[in-house]
């Protein structure tokens, strides 16, 4: 089972919080379209002919494409790779764009899956976070999307915001609730370096974040979502039964994957590339061989820890077999003897020969990942 990612780089503006790599212009969207069709073509061999039976398009903001871009790119995909006929495929999309049209003209497309950047439902919080649409256009498009026959629809959320109190991340949970849907991505509000957040926060011109009201938040999350029968498949992920992203799930489950447009990155078992960060450059390089990408072979260090890192942060839990098949007895004696401390303070809970994050470990779980590494 293989996996395919595409970058769109486009965005109508930036969010302040955001690091990924995107430009607010849609100049260089032909020039854009064009590169990525030939780096299409150029790593046809790179997943060896798997069967892909995942695609997502991710940015910056895929709904910026028309039916005929996205067509055209689906094409190209189509002409080049084994695409298994019921491959879920993901398009990212931000509420501003999801007129009723482009709905409809998204059901005609390939696109089978939904994951809509709502955030919050409440325009103070989406003011903060310099999102463009509304709280009240988000909740319409959700229910235009479910008209347009989207039922595999996700929304994201984000908590932590200074302006979110806890009533109000609770009045998002039950509004996300009552939607129906059965996916929910769910992320802590962080200040990366060199965002607009994190200089605005320095000058005194936004509330700063605070980490226990994360926490906090967090723990709400988990306790009123599981509650309704929603599984907690990873850390920032949580869904029905068999409602599972499993795009995401290939990654989290060490499948191959292909990383498509600037700053895509790929995975092949035993080494990982990273496509350049930069529009002009991605045009001109893309489809010149190897130019276009960074690569390192992976160590067996780091493929544990990738590992380590990965499975711990899901439901299917840090498998102890599987490293001593996969990487040596040496390994999964050095994780089972890292982790008995966090056994100790019922962070981690050890059943059948796997290791997982109790609700209290899920809110440390990069720390204990990094006492767990070897490298
Ligand atoms: S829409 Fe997404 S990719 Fe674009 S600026 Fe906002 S967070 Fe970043």
């Amino acid at each position: 089972m293989a996996g395919i990612y595409l970058h769109i780089p486009f965005c109508k503006q930036k969010c302040h919080y955001c690091n990924f790599f995107s430009i607010a212009s849609l100049k260089q969207k032909p020039d854009f379209l064009a590169a990525l069709k030939r780096e299409i073509a150029v790593q046809k061999d790179y997943l060896k002919d798997e069967n892909v039976q995942t695609i997502y398009l991710g940015g910056g903001t895929p709904s910026m494409l028309d039916k005929e871009e996205l067509n055209s790119i689906f094409d190209e995909l189509y002409k080049h790779y084994n695409i298994h006929p019921q491959a879920e495929i993901t398009l990212e999309g931000n509420p501003d764009d999801l007129s009723k049209e482009k709905l409809k003209m998204l059901s005609q497309t390939a696109v089978n899956r939904l994951s809509i950047g709502i955030q919050s439902f409440f325009d103070d919080d989406l003011t903060y976070l310099n999102r463009v649409h509304s709280a009240d256009h988000a909740k319409i498009v959700i229910n235009n999307a479910l008209n347009a026959g989207f039922e595999n629809l996700t929304i994201d959320l984000i908590y932590g915001i200074p302006t979110l109190t806890d009533d109000k991340w609770h009045q998002n949970i039950n509004y996300f609730l009552q939607t129906g849907l059965k996916h929910l991505s769910a992320y802590a509000l962080t200040v990366e370096p060199r965002t607009p957040l994190a200089h605005l926060i320095g000058k005194g011109k936004l509330r700063a974040v605070d980490e226990q009201q994360s926490a906090r938040q967090f723990e709400i999350l988990m306790q009123r979502i599981e509650d309704e029968g929603f599984i907690h498949y990873e850390i920032s992920n949580f869904a029905k039964a068999n409602h599972y992203s499993k795009h995401n799930s290939l990654y989290w489950l060490g499948g191959n994957y292909l990383g498509l447009g600037p700053s895509a990155h790929s995975f092949n078992g035993h080494s990982r590339q990273w496509n350049v960060s930069h529009l002009t450059k991605y045009i001109n390089e893309a489809g010149q061989a190897e130019s276009v990408f960074e690569k390192e072979e992976l160590t067996l260090d780091q493929r544990y820890d990738e590992y380590v890192m990965t499975s711990l942060r899901t439901s299917w839990g840090c498998d102890l077999a599987h490293i001593q098949n996969a990487f040596g007895e040496r390994y999964s004696h050095y994780c089972l003897s890292q982790a008995q401390a966090f056994i100790g303070e019922e962070k981690i809970e050890q059943r059948d020969n796997r290791l997982f994050l109790t609700q209290k470990g899920k809110l440390f779980a990069d720390g204990i990942a990094a006492t767990l590494f070897m490298d």
